[in-house]
């Protein structure tokens, strides 16, 4: 059966083909602003010691050496000595709408919920997100036109694609078009650029013998199409089998590394080809099933506010019920995801920031996942400073959104003040003093708030 379409289709994609998807509007500021002082961790790799930038109308329009940058006349001056400053950090794999407190339903999927989410993401730093393909309606469409003034921007695969009911776990089940034949799947394709979403998501996964798989005819078909109308195809995967034969066919990123085996050079070889081609990490959830003890950071993060106690409590409830045998099953992948993930590393392949947050087994900790993804990537093997570039530089590229990404002149001024530096504990970039958004401080009601 065929899952139903989305309604007024016609008329969203006139509203789309007026207003590019940008939302990244510079708002009023009072006037340039000098921070001086701090470390700065670029975003590209590089770290300026005792750094100053200006900030203007929502942009940086100068980035140096503390003395060599001089302030515009009038400027108001910040004094960062001590603190160390990164560029807020974009999450290319995320599941938006469906939890609320302890729920995870389909029915939590509103504007309010989503705009919860958003400002959650912004109050850790977190200043874009991508919706992997888990939309229902075209609710993120619309948002994703006019973000909240202190949220995350979002980028949305609107719905993604799988054969009927073998797509996500549910409740999230139901929301991709679910494909029998080489014809819808072009049809959905070809509705789903109309819509401009900013890619197309799959899923080639049989969940362990559960579920029909995406068939190769299919995945080629939607490639083809989504190529046709430049648009990017990224997959649900696990296997390396899949992970090879779906590189040959094209596709332009992995949301999840290969789990069932250990990268070989045949992979290696064919990602050589393609040096654009992505693997998001993903490393949350398969960390989380490892632990048989409840981990320190769902404590911290409860103090910080940036979990609230239903939450907390059902994710130390999860570890707390976990048999010996079922850790001992869950260390077993961690360690041959970490060994794959370090091979990735070693052999220059992109890597980035993706934390499955909000679906099925990454539980509802919005913003706060992102950083704890940033430890597991350096447990499996990149230094905090490629962990950083991971979660900045490499997913702005991803996203193609420009403007974010950096700390350089002519980005949009979307920064994390820290009080302790990440490159020597990648642990302190949750020690947050502040965060600015498009030039403005996330204001401490938001950093605050959890219903
Ligand atoms: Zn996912």
């Amino acid at each position: 059966m065929r899952s139903a379409r989305l309604p007024h289709v016609a008329l969203l994609a006139v509203l789309l083909s007026r207003v590019a998807p940008v939302a990244q509007a510079p708002r009023a500021a009072a006037g340039p602003t000098l921070f001086e002082g701090a470390r700065l961790i670029v975003g590209d790799g590089r770290v300026i010691e005792r750094s100053a930038f200006v900030v203007d109308n929502g942009r940086f329009t100068g980035v140096g050496q503390q003395d060599t940058v001089t302030a515009p006349a009038g400027a108001s001056r910040v004094d960062l000595s001590g603190k160390t400053v990164i560029p807020g950090l974009i999450d290319v794999h995320t599941h938006l709408g469906y939890r609320r407190g302890a729920t995870f339903l389909a029915e939590n999927f509103t504007r309010d919920t989503i705009l919860d989410e958003l400002n959650q993401f912004a109050t850790r730093g977190v200043v874009a997100v991508a919706s992997a393909g888990t939309d229902r309606g075209d609710l993120t469409l619309r948002l994703r036109l006019a973000p909240p003034q202190h949220g995350a921007i979002l980028r949305t695969a609107g719905r993604g694609l799988a054969p009927p009911d073998a797509g996500p776990a549910p409740p999230m089940r139901d929301a991709p078009y679910g494909v029998s034949t080489e014809d819808e799947a072009r049809k959905d394709v070809r509705e789903l650029a109309e819509q401009k979403v900013d890619f197309v998501k799959i899923w080639v996964d049989d969940r362990n013998g559960t579920v029909k798989k995406l068939s190769p005819e299919l995945y080629r078909a939607i490639i083809d199409e989504a190529h046709k109308h430049n648009l990017r195809v990224f997959a649900h995967i696990g296997t390396l089998a899949d992970a090879k034969d779906l590189l040959r066919s094209g596709l332009d990123g992995f949301l999840h590394p290969v789990r069932d085996r250990d990268v070989d050079e045949e992979l290696l070889r064919l990602l050589k080809e393609r040096p654009n081609v992505f693997f998001a990490l993903t490393l949350f959830a398969p960390r989380l099933a490892t632990y048989t003890a409840r981990p320190a950071w769902l404590d911290e993060a409860l103090r910080g506010g940036a979990a609230s106690p239903e939450e907390v409590a059902r994710l130390g409830d999860a570890v707390a019920a976990r048999t010996p045998e079922a850790a001992a099953a869950a260390r077993e992948e961690w360690e041959r995801l970490a060994r794959n993930v370090a091979k990735l590393n070693a052999a220059g392949v992109r890597l980035a920031l993706g934390t499955d947050v909000g679906g099925a087994s990454a539980g509802g900790l919005f913003g706060w996942t992102e950083h704890i993804e940033l430890e597991h990537m350096v447990a499996a093997g990149l230094t905090p400073a490629q962990a950083i570039v991971a979660a900045t530089r490499t997913p702005a590229g991803i996203l193609r959104l420009d403007r974010l990404g950096a700390v350089a002149a002519g980005k949009s001024a979307d920064f994390i003040v820290l009080d302790a530096n990440p490159l020597e504990n990648i642990a302190n970039t949750r020690r947050i003093a502040r965060v600015y958004l498009r030039g403005q401080e996330v204001p401490r009601a938001v950093t605050g708030s959890r219903e």
